[in-house]
């Protein structure tokens, strides 16, 4: 049995996925990235070889995702976070059907890739300017709030109360909003479910901008949120594929990649060995054209600068 590697280098969390040559993930690991990335990573990645029993050495081949992907040189492949979550986000949701829309929500940005009918990737929408709307507006809440980030689901499902009407969009100004609610009396509850309900809002209109179509899918740190998962349902009309552990998809699909760019190697070294020199050489695919197809990229702006927002934060954003 061979063994493949993904680690996902995210904003706020470090990711890890160990894989078996049937793709079965066999084990995964989440910690902070902090300000020591590299350390950190490394630390995540050899505590989980321990946990299911492996030696670096056994790690056949290791690929890098995320943010802090370039960081780690031993990484026998690099990949950008956007293939890999989709390459995950297919292999997850095969049980379902064939995924048309995720939706990812990171520690400090939110995405919507649009895949075509055959699985590849034709467009994706990224806010990566404004905390609004990311799993970092979802800290700072909770740390306004006196409560666990991992509890924002329950206490959106205790509400009793109309949903308090949270109207800010840039989390500088919802941070005083929410201090402000709590001091008119809305319980923390009514003030969560506002908060889950503003983002949804948020991510929807981000998401129509490469087009909602069936299945749509929704992974990230914050999916692990049932109160945002609900709400972002409600908005959408729809319901939404959430994965066992949406947190690591991004790290299983560099997983994959990195085995499938192994076996294409390998495979390249043995024809190379066995081929006559007069015969052609069959055309072959690597896994990104296999799966995401020859499409090319086509990334639609980034959020649009606005002058709707009218704060005096830099990054002009909605
Ligand atoms: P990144 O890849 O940018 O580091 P992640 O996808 O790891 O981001 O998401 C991190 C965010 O996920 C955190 O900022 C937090 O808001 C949210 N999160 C993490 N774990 C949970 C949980 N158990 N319940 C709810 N939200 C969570």
């Amino acid at each position: 049995m061979e063994y493949f590697a993904g680690i996902d280098i995210g904003s706020t969390a470090v990711k890890v996925a160990v894989t078996d040559s049937d793709r079965q993930i066999i084990g995964s690991k989440v910690a902070k990235t902090g300000a020591l990335v590299y350390k950190n990573a490394q630390t995540a990645f050899l505590a989980l070889l321990d946990e299911v029993g492996l030696k670096r050495k056994d790690i056949t081949y290791l690929t890098t995702t995320g943010y802090g992907r370039k960081l780690f040189e031993d990484a026998d492949e690099t990949i950008s976070e956007i293939t890999a979550n989709a390459i995950g986000a297919k292999q997850v949701g095969k049980p379902f059907g064939t995924i048309r829309t995720i939706i990812n929500i990171g520690g400090q940005d939110s995405k919507a890739i649009s895949l075509d009918e055959d699985g590849n990737v034709c467009n994706f929408a990224m806010n990566d300017r404004c905390a609004a709307g990311t799993g970092r507006f979802l800290d700072m809440a909770a740390r306004n709030l006196e409560i666990e980030v991992t509890d924002l689901g329950e206490f959106h499902y205790n509400a009793q109360g109309t949903p308090a009407a949270v109207n800010a969009t840039c989390a500088v100004f919802a941070e005083s909003e929410i201090i402000g609610l709590l001091g008119k009396g809305h319980g923390r509850e009514e003030i969560v479910k506002g908060i889950h309900f503003s983002i949804a809002k948020r991510t929807i209109r981000l998401v129509k901008r490469v087009g909602v179509e069936e299945l749509l899918y929704f992974d990230g740190g914050p999916a692990l949120n049932k109160g945002l998962v609900a709400s972002l349902e409600d908005e959408l009309g729809k319901r939404l594929v959430i994965p066992e552990f949406p947190q690591v998809t991004t790290a299983y699909g560099a997983a994959i990649i990195g085995q499938e760019s192994y076996l294409f190697e390998k495979e390249e070294d043995t024809e190379e060995v066995e081929m006559e020199p007069a015969l052609k050489p069959k055309e072959k695919k690597s896994i990104k054209d296999i799966l995401l197809g020859k499409s090319p990229l086509i990334p639609i702006a980034s959020e649009e600068p606005a002058s709707s927002c009218g704060t005096s934060c830099s990054s002009g954003c909605k």
